[in-house]
């Protein structure tokens, strides 16, 4: 059986469930009418008691007004009663016994076979059938019993009454045309009820969705951008409560110049897609983020809809990364490649504005006995220690790498000549008079120094390096602890 199917005969929901929900949904409806229905009853039956004095002096007088009080009675305690039914069931209970009882006053009454009740026969049974709140069955019932007892209360004073084939079959008729008026209305208001249900639903679930969605999402006005929806993530990650407050998008922008390239590409292709940039959070802290936005029309209202990645801490770990690819992990300084890496730039900048770049090999001095009189970690140790002299010594622009063992390079840009000796007879003072106390117990070092500049018409810094690697060589054979330069005349070698 479909959910929202009719009965055939009553128009209501065939599922007997759904149209107790229906009933239930609108008792304070139902009960509102019902209570309006009986204080009308009361009011105008009121009145009708007046006009009953009429057959003062006739034997219908002891008939008309008996019935009359029995109706306005009636129609008091139904007002009582209603206010206590809290179901549908109780609620009906009470209009089938104001129906009924009701309908057997008014028999009485319409004996007096008056054009007013003529009326009153015709108008009963459309009340009961078109006017009370009830379930079909209970309407039908009513409507179809008043009919009859409103022939017999006419018609039976009268028995041979010239028409009264012709009306009990025009009552037949006229309930035949209630009946289908009273079937068509059940069927529109369930089917638009049902309709608004399943409409209702539909959209519960896609706010559901978009509420629920593990990515933050926000969809705002493509006309002034204000925000018209916001799910849950996006109101943590945006802070919708903050001081911040999320009118609209714009102010989260670190940069102003993101929002202009994401309109910009929206507006040319109509989405964008992982586009990153830069907002900030609701303390203001900076984060990255990935946005993908599509273009939406909300009802009337052209949207934009955009969800939001945060890439923070995949940036924070890639860049990370980037550094632990670049750096030697024992030292800290920059590895072999990175070194490389930097002299490509400091020979270009050195080539364009002309000035020097010195080129420095450091190699310690006998480290193999450190590690054999104190151990590998002492070695490491001792490591450390000239790592943080060389760059303790060494101007700050210097680039310092450990090229690996114990060997280290250097680049100096704007140094050359006397200068770049007087640096590198720093640092080999500094190592050799450093305290090593953190290392081992009576451990000292020195360090062999090699020394080159780069010349004119070298575009790497390899012919530099192997020629200060040569120099260096040098140092050792002159006994270590020194610093020899592989540059021609003008430049002083030190020594110890
Ligand atoms: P010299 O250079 O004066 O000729 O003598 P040396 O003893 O320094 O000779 P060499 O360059 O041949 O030896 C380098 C030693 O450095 C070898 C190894 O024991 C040590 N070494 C290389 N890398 C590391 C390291 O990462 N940690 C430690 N503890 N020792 C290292
Ligand atoms: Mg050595
Ligand atoms: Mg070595």
């Amino acid at each position: 059986m479909q959910a929202g199917a009719l009965t055939r005969i009553g128009g209501e929901y065939a599922d007997r469930e759904r149209e107790r929900r229906f009933r239930t949904g609108r008792l304070h409806e139902t009960l509102r009418h019902a209570r309006l229905l009986f204080m009308l009853s009361f009011v105008l039956n009121g009145f009708f008691l007046i006009s009953d004095w009429r057959f003062e002096g006739t034997p219908h007088f002891w008939v008309a007004v008996p019935a009359r009080f029995a109706v306005i009675a009636l129609a008091l305690v139904c007002v009582f009663l209603i206010g206590r039914a809290r179901d549908f069931i109780a609620a009906e209970r009470v209009m089938a016994l104001w129906m009924w009882v009701n309908a057997a006053a008014v028999a009485l009454l319409v004996s007096s076979q008056s054009d007013i009740a003529f009326f009153v026969v015709m108008m009963l049974p459309a009340i009961y059938w078109l006017a009370v709140p009830t379930s079909f069955t209970v309407a039908a019932a009513s409507g179809i019993g008043c009919s009859a007892m409103m022939l017999l209360g006419y018609l039976l004073p009268d028995p041979n009454h010239p028409t009264a084939v012709g009306f009990i079959m025009a009552m037949v008729m006229y309930n035949a045309m209630l009946w289908m008026v009273q079937q068509r209305y059940n069927r529109l208001v369930r089917v638009e009820a049902y309709t608004n249900e399943r409409l209702t639903r539909s959209t519960e679930a896609l706010e559901t969705v978009f509420m629920a969605s593990p990515v933050p999402m926000v969809v705002n006005s493509r006309r002034d951008g204000h925000l018209m929806y916001v799910n849950q993530l996006a109101r943590r990650f945006f802070g919708a409560d903050s001081p911040l407050g999320m009118k609209s998008l714009q102010h989260l922008f670190v940069n102003p110049a993101d929002r202009e390239a994401v309109l910009r590409k929206v507006a040319e292709t109509g989405s964008v897609h992982s586009h990153e940039l830069q907002i900030r959070d609701p303390k203001g802290k900076i984060r990255d983020v990935l946005i993908s936005t599509i273009g939406v029309d909300v009802g009337d209202e052209p949207a934009w809809m955009t969800g939001v990645i945060d890439i923070t801490h995949m940036k924070a770990v890639e860049a990370n990364l980037a550094k632990l690819a670049r750096t030697d992990t024992l030292t800290g300084l920059a590895n072999r490649s990175h070194f490389f890496d930097a002299a490509e730039a400091a020979v270009t900048a050195a080539q364009a504005d002309g000035s020097p770049l010195g080129v420095m090999m450091i190699d310690l001095d006998h480290f193999k006995r450190v590690n054999d009189s104190h151990g590998h970690d002492a070695g490491d140790r001792a490591l450390k220690l000239i790592a943080d002299q060389l760059r303790a010594t060494l101007p700050p622009e210097t680039a310092i790498a450990r090229l690996g063992g114990e060997e280290f390079a250097a680049l100096l840009p704007g140094l050359s000549g006397g200068r770049l000796s007087a640096e590198a007879e720093a640092l080999r003072k500094a190592i050799e008079s450093c305290e090593a106390t953190g290392v081992a117990e009576g451990v000292c070092f020195t360090c062999s120094i090699g020394l080159s500049e780069l010349r004119a018409g070298e575009s790497t810094v390899e012919a530099a390096l192997s020629r200060a690697d040569r120099a260096l060589y040098t140092a050792k054979r002159g006994g270590r602890n020194c610093v020899r330069s592989a540059e021609p005349a003008g430049i002083a070698d030190t020594a110890a």
